[in-house]
């Protein structure tokens, strides 16, 4: 820390991403990336025209795409909200909504935490279960902004609509954010509730059933209200958010929807094929309805399984915190790669005795 820095950021907690390694080739399986490449209708949406456009910024208002997103999810276009990736929007809905303070599961996303304290919001956690399901009774009704990750990170279980639900109509005249980087793994939406609680953003990003996690692109879905006081801040800090190319790349992805879906499935399967086969190897995995699975053996912990694989060639996950400590998130690789991690994984463990 400089002298210069304002003393506000002395005791800055910071967020630290994912290792994006440059040392060699891995197989990635360590920050929850699609092991496919975006629809043939996005790799062919750039050519050299939309590249001398970028001479022009892009449209602060991004109409095409907020069009084309509200169709696909049966909302209007301003109840769209488009940002540079989801933790853009994640950001703002902090600076915004957090007021009375933050609520939010204390084993989830370990960025929530560092945006409320970025905003001097503050914010009590709630336990997950022992079998680490969220407790919807405990967050219910605290008459705070309320932060859930569904499917949970880096759990991967989700939470049934019932139970969303619930916990938004429990907090009426209080933001429920309903996080779904993941739903598109098998989870249900809370989408399909916007129609019935204005206290609802729903967050979504491309970064992983769509395979764009480089471009950058989020987008939230909610009542007009929330997402023009989404727009204020948008406003008042970096109107062209999302660039031209992301922008393009995101039409050409809604146009490709089916393409991603059929993805999603085939990550599916290979999910609940390598869950079968760790599970007979002797770890422990809650049902993850994520492209990723949290996994314990009681041989290994997660700190030697994650240096022993990044040793052969594949980075998974690991955690400093000493609650999880034990524990790896894998993410869900192609076929091919997956057969490679279990092979290794067996050969780990023969070793470890
Ligand atoms: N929410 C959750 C639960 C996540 O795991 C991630 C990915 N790290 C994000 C949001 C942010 O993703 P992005 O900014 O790439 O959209």
């Amino acid at each position: 820390m400089s002298r210069f820095l304002h003393t506000r950021y002395a005791g800055l907690e910071t967020y630290t991403p994912g290792e994006q390694p440059r040392d060699k080739q891995y197989i990635k399986l360590n920050t929850n990336e699609s092991p496919y490449p975006p629809s043939p209708e996005v790799l062919a949406a750039l050519g050299p025209g939309e590249v001398a456009d970028l001479r022009l910024y892009s449209d602060p208002e991004g109409a095409g795409l907020r069009e084309k997103l509200a169709g696909l999810y049966g909302v209007t276009p301003g109840q769209v909200f488009l940002s540079n990736g989801s933790d853009d929007i994640l950001n703002f809905a902090f600076m915004a909504f957090g007021e009375k303070g933050a609520v939010f599961p204390s084993l989830t996303y370990s960025f929530y935490p560092v945006f409320a304290n970025l905003h001097q919001v503050p914010y009590e956690t709630v336990p997950l279960r022992e079998d680490f399901s969220v407790d919807v009774a405990g967050l219910s009704g605290k008459g705070k902004l309320t932060v859930l990750a569904n499917p949970n990170a880096p759990t991967g279980l989700a939470l049934p609509l019932d139970q969303v639900e619930a916990l938004v109509a429990s907090n009426p005249g209080h933001v429920v954010v309903v996080d779904e980087a993941y739903v598109d793994f098998g989870a249900a939406s809370a989408a399909a509730l916007l129609g019935r609680y204005e206290n609802l953003l729903v967050v979504m990003t491309y970064s992983k059933s769509r395979s764009m996690a480089g471009a950058r692109l989020g987008f939230a879905l909610g009542s007009r209200e929330l997402i023009a006081d989404l727009e204020r801040l948008k406003y008042a800090t970096n109107p062209y958010n999302v660039n031209r190319l992301t922008l393009r790349l995101g039409e050409a992805a809604v146009d490709s929807d089916p393409y991603f879906r059929a993805n999603a499935r085939r990550i599916m399967a290979t999910r609940d094929k390598t869950a079968r086969a760790l599970r007979e190897m002797g770890f422990r995995l809650p049902d993850s309805q994520a492209n990723f699975l949290f996994v314990t053996h009681p041989r290994i912990d997660g700190a030697r399984l994650y240096q022993k694989c990044r040793e052969r060639g594949i980075l998974i996950r690991h955690f400093s915190d000493p609650a999880i400590a034990q524990y790896n998130r894998v993410t869900i690789g192609a076929e091919e790669e997956m057969e490679t991690f279990l092979t290794m994984v067996r050969d780990i463990l023969r070793e470890e005795g």
